[in-house]
């Protein structure tokens, strides 16, 4: 009798975890002071549920160790696959990527032993989940495929629509008037999953404002203000606050942006994603900026130096993770194969000395073919590795360094300058209304033109100079060795050329492209990469304001005197 009482008690508990923490936690209890009566598979289910709180609670550490305890002694395998898929989450919120890929793929490989509906939808709901944070979305996207397909009930229908909506926003595919949105708000508030709904509206707001389209993401998050404030979780409250501290900047509104971007800051833990905070200083950057503070501004720009720094180095850490898991594997199935193949010899070479030369012959054609294919597997292993390294460092689009790997390695040149006392010069170019470019011309001529104008400027390039994309129509160039007024002349070399490469009558040729240069040194700022970025950026932002096409020196004792 206790033992039913006790199922039909774990059902609900399990099923309101998040909807109703509160009462999840009452029911928690009332099981377990009938511990003494559970069977075993019962008391692990308890066990489990126990060690999911941790992780709700944000004590990621000790439901690691929960989880870990569990899976040593529990026999049951529905009960081993729902605590690995939850412990996965916890693993990405600790930063453990690796060891959350392996064990997603130790989930992905039981599930062919496991029938139970809710554990297999569970578990691809977590793959699409864990592999976009390792940035394979298209990957992410068959699992969410997958999991849709199974038509789970109203509350999973909504967690795996949010995971769909969430993958499509960070892959920068989420258009603000696709019909996703709204079948995901509906189904998540028709079952009152408040949480999911929430962080819908905010990928919302931020496809608005991908598209540019600022107010209407103010008005989306504005409307929704107190519902999404109302939420216990640090992260969607601080990346809301982000989010709407942006919309403000965009729409002119500076007070109330830096008021948001402030909050979104003071609110977010140290385990919250840093994308958010490393946005809110931006804006608090181009805010104080814009209000003629330079000492604010060089101050928030340096927090979001580091902000930034820190998120793309857990991206890539999170991508890299995913790549050593994946190779590993695959290396694991080649030694397997490989394996076979051996095995398959020996069993030939006996069979072999009863037979004619003829089938010998076979026989031997059979082993090199299959040696082949396993030689050729190792190939492509291989080859697939020296990509990844490559396209790790590289930008997509130019082909020059990516901005982590730019400042990592403008990083190392300075500080060699720094060594040997040696004066070294930034260069910041960013284009001149580039944005009605794209309006006049489309966004792959666009693409052509900032392919043109890196390949433009890579002709002037010494071999020492480091040049890299910072983000969209942004570059960079550090200048090892090389005092102030070189450098002016070399950037007035690239602006002029970047004017003249229109003219050089191709099909884009019409496309026609300005750009704004600015100039820092060391020897009036000192080697500080994030001193050096915002003052470059400064005297950029003064030749926009003089008239762009233009180079500008940053000058220590004008600065900030025209903003
Ligand atoms: P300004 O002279 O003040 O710099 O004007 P702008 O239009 O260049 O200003 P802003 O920096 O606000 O706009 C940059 C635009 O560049 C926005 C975006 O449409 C475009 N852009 C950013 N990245 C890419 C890209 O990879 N390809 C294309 N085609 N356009 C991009
Ligand atoms: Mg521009
Ligand atoms: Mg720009």
């Amino acid at each position: 009798m206790a033992a039913e009482n006790a199922d039909q008690l774990l059902q609900q508990a399990d099923a309101i975890k998040y909807a109703n923490n509160g009462e999840f936690l009452t029911l928690l209890n009332k099981l377990d002071a009938q511990s003494g009566s559970l069977t075993q598979v019962q008391r692990d289910w308890v066990e489990y549920l126990h060690a999911w709180q941790l992780g709700y609670r944000g004590e990621y550490q000790h439901a690691l160790a929960a989880f870990d305890a569990l899976l040593a002694h529990t026999q049951d395998e529905t009960v081993r696959a729902r605590a690995r898929i939850s412990l996965i989450y916890d693993q990405v919120n600790a930063g453990h990527f690796e060891d959350a890929f392996i064990v997603m793929g130790t989930v992905l490989e039981s599930l062919p032993r496991i029938d139970d509906r809710d554990t297999r939808f569970l578990a691809f709901d977590a793959a699409a989940y864990v592999y976009s944070r390792g940035g394979e979305y298209d990957l992410a996207l068959s699992y969410v495929n997958q999991a849709l397909a199974m038509d789970p009930g109203g509350r999973s229908m909504c967690a795996v629509r949010e995971t769909q909506i969430w993958i499509l926003q960070e892959g920068g595919k989420l258009r603000p008037d696709d019909a996703l949105i709204r079948q995901g708000l509906d189904t998540c508030r028709q079952v009152g999953a408040t949480a999911n709904a929430n962080s819908i509206l905010l990928q919302w707001a931020k496809a608005f404002l991908h598209d540019d389209r600022s107010a209407d993401a103010l008005k989306l998050l504005e409307k929704n203000k107190p519902g999404i404030l109302a939420t216990q979780s640090s992260a969607l409250t601080s990346d809301f606050r982000s989010t709407m501290a942006q919309a403000y900047l965009r729409t002119g509104d500076l007070a109330d942006a830096r008021e948001a971007a402030q909050s979104a800051v003071e609110l977010a833990n140290q385990q919250d994603e840093a994308k958010s905070v490393a946005d809110a200083y931006d804006v608090l950057y181009r805010v104080f900026k814009q209000q003629g503070d330079a000492a604010a501004a060089l101050a928030y720009h340096e927090k979001y130096a580091a902000a930034d720094k820190a998120y793309l180095n857990d991206v890539s850490a999170r991508a890299l993770a995913y790549q050593m898991v994946h190779q590993r594997v695959l290396d694991k199935q080649r030694q397997l194969v490989a394996a076979n193949v051996r095995n398959q010899l020996l069993l030939l070479q006996q069979q072999v000395e009863a037979q004619t030369a003829r089938t010998r012959l076979l026989y031997i054609l059979l082993l090199l073919s299959g040696l082949l294919i396993v030689g050729g597997w190792a190939y492509r292993t291989k080859r697939s590795q020296m990509k990844f390294q490559k396209l790790a460092r590289r930008d997509g689009l130019t082909g020059i360094f990516n901005r982590q790997h730019f400042l990592e390695s403008a990083q190392d040149a300075l500080r060699e300058c720094a060594h040997h006392a040696r004066e070294a010069c930034l260069m910041v170019m960013d284009l001149d209304h580039f944005k009605s470019v794209n309006d006049m011309h489309g966004h792959a001529a666009g693409d052509d033109a900032l392919k043109r104008t890196v390949a433009t400027c890579q002709v002037l390039l010494r071999p020492d100079d480091v040049f890299g994309r910072l983000g969209g129509e942004e570059f960079a160039i550090l200048v090892p060795d090389c005092p102030a007024d070189v450098a002016r002349r070399r950037a007035e070399a690239m602006r002029e050329s970047v004017v003249a490469s229109r003219r050089e009558g191709d099909a884009a040729a019409d496309v026609s492209v300005t750009a704004s240069f600015g100039v820092a040194s060391t020897k009036d700022c000192g080697y500080n990469l994030a001193t050096l970025l915002a003052a470059a950026d400064d005297a950029m932002y003064a030749a926009k304001r003089a008239g762009r096409n233009r180079v500008e020196v940053h000058d220590a004792t004008t600065a900030g005197a025209g903003t």
